[in-house]
């Protein structure tokens, strides 16, 4: 079957790009799942003109059309969970059961901002001068773009243009380029919910040709991205010189502490489940496990023998633990960080090219022994099936290593002990601190977001969704004033 052609959307309308772009399966490089159509920087352009044409009359839309609209969008997305999950796990290659929960997901979200759209955000208090009066409102922040990476193609772009939608602003969407098809069909359920043209617009373009234009246009009031802390930074540099609003969730590099108070079973499954999940291509995947002198080796014998049971296989397959890994690009550099881990003197179990029946960027998961926190995996972000054991003597230790990095996203620890687990929630430098529980897997309705290299701006979802999405205004009016 000839594959369906994706094209860019402004106002409503497709619009073809330059070239042309397959969207590969990872699981199988021969099945093509879509076609790109690429656009370059004119269209971008005209993108931004569309959603400031948009702005006037959407800021100005109701709470409960935008309520509408995203309850709608959500509903649908629900409804046709299989068959999304179906397309994300075979264009981005996260097993079947994964994909299918990321795409329920993106369902919730949008019910919770349509929620959010119907909730009081304002204030009117008395001033501290007699009888004027005081209100605090909150107003669309204007044209925003919304910059997405390849790793969770559906979930990432609705916890930003839910509540982009929800407070009133217009939005050009960038998707990676090699997610194009779950971005598409978001765009369609969202436009088909009925916003109104131009609310909503999908630039297929690549960051370099296109991204100058969303970031760095006049017209584009705030930029949320999310991606490797390289184009963040590039992307900080540019909003910096005309005041854009920016918001980055960048990489992380998140360590999970093991101590000997721990359930080993508990702590095996953390492991394996944070640092094997989503074949490890996720911002708050375990990357370090921190583990303590007295449980080492058996922490070790224990992940050793439950990883030679972890299926690598097609990611739409019945029974497969890991789909594959996104593509070449990504294959290559995470072969390249453990070779250097071994000549860096770590001892390297797994990380093997598996056969799995299909071409395929297939690779079995890695685990680094004896390696230190000065290594360079432990301090580069691998976004692969790549672990790293740094030993440490005891809990004090433990905390020094874990907060000793710059990416500090999320923290977890495993352990027994109260005393323990009390003690790493307080001190811990990362945005997000998990007790018993693999270091990734969040909630949408609370805030998400790291410090020091990891993030920048407010906080991403839940409440804190509304700092970013919208400008405060404070108004004072005399007394008599009609
Ligand atoms: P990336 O930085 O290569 O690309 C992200 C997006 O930016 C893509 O859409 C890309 O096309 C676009 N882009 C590229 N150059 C651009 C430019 N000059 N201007 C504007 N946009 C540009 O990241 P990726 O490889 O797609 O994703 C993996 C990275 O994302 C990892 O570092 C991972 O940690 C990070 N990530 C972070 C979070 C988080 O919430 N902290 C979540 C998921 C992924």
């Amino acid at each position: 079957m000839t594959p369906r052609v994706l094209t860019s959307v402004l106002a409503g309308e497709p619009i073809d790009g330059d070239e042309e772009r397959p969207d590969v399966n990872p699981s199988d490089l021969s099945d093509v799942v879509a076609v790109s159509s690429i656009a370059g920087p004119a269209v971008a352009r005209a993108a931004v003109t569309a959603a400031a044409d948009a702005l006037p009359s959407w800021s100005r839309s109701t709470p409960w059309q935008r309520a509408e609209v995203l309850d709608r969008a959500g509903t649908e997305i629900f409804a046709r969970a299989d068959e999304l999950g179906d397309l994300l796990a075979r264009e981005e290659g996260k097993t079947y059961p994964e994909a299918r929960a990321e795409v329920v997901r993106a369902g919730q979200i949008l019910k919770y901002f349509s929620g959010v759209a119907l909730q009081p955000h304002g204030q009117a208090l008395d001033s501290v001068r007699p009888g004027i009066e005081v209100t605090v409102t909150r107003e669309p922040v204007g044209v925003v773009s919304v910059i997405t990476p390849w790793n969770f193609p559906i979930a990432i772009p609705a916890w930003k243009i839910a509540p982009a939608l929800a407070f009133g602003n217009t939005v050009v969407f960038k998707p990676a380029d090699l997610v194009p098809a779950s971005a598409w069909e978001l765009v369609d359920i969202l436009i088909r919910a009925g916003l109104p043209a131009g609310a909503l617009n999908l630039v297929l373009g690549r960051g370099s040709q296109v991204g100058p234009v969303l970031t760095g246009d006049p017209a584009v009031d705030a930029v949320t991205f999310t991606g490797s802390v390289a184009t963040g930074q590039g992307i900080l540099t540019a909003g910096a010189g005309s005041g854009t609003k920016v918001q980055l969730e960048l990489g992380g590099k998140n360590p999970l502490v093991v101590t000997g108070k721990a359930d080993l079973r508990v702590a095996v499954e953390c492991a394996m489940q944070g640092g094997f999940g989503s074949t490890g291509q996720r911002c708050t995947a375990s990357s370090i496990l921190v583990v303590t002198d007295d449980v080492h080796d058996a922490f070790v014998a224990a992940m050793t023998e439950r990883m030679t049971h972890w299926r690598v296989g097609d990611a739409r397959a019945e029974g497969t633990d890991m789909g594959p890994v996104v593509d070449a690009g990504q294959y290559a550099q995470d072969r390249r960080y453990l070779d250097v881990a071994r000549a860096e003197g770590a001892d390297i179990i797994g990380g093997d090219e598996v056969d799995a029946g299909a071409s395929g960027h297939y690779l079995s998961p890695a685990l680094a022994l004896g390696t230190s926190m000065a290594d360079t995996i432990n301090r580069e972000e691998v976004f692969g099936p790549v672990m790293s054991v740094v030993r440490v003597a005891d809990y004090d230790g433990a905390l020094e290593a874990a907060n000793a990095g710059t990416m500090n996203l999320s923290a977890g620890i495993v352990t027994t002990s109260l005393a323990e687990a009390a003690h790493f929630r307080r001190n811990s430098r990362a945005g997000m601190v998990m007790v018993n529980l693999p270091t990734a897997g969040v909630d949408f309705h609370v805030p998400f977001g790291g410090r020091g290299e990891s993030s920048h701006g407010p906080r991403e979802q839940g409440t804190a969704a509304v700092d970013f999405f919208t400008t405060s205004k404070t108004s004072y009016t005399a007394p008599g004033s009609p």
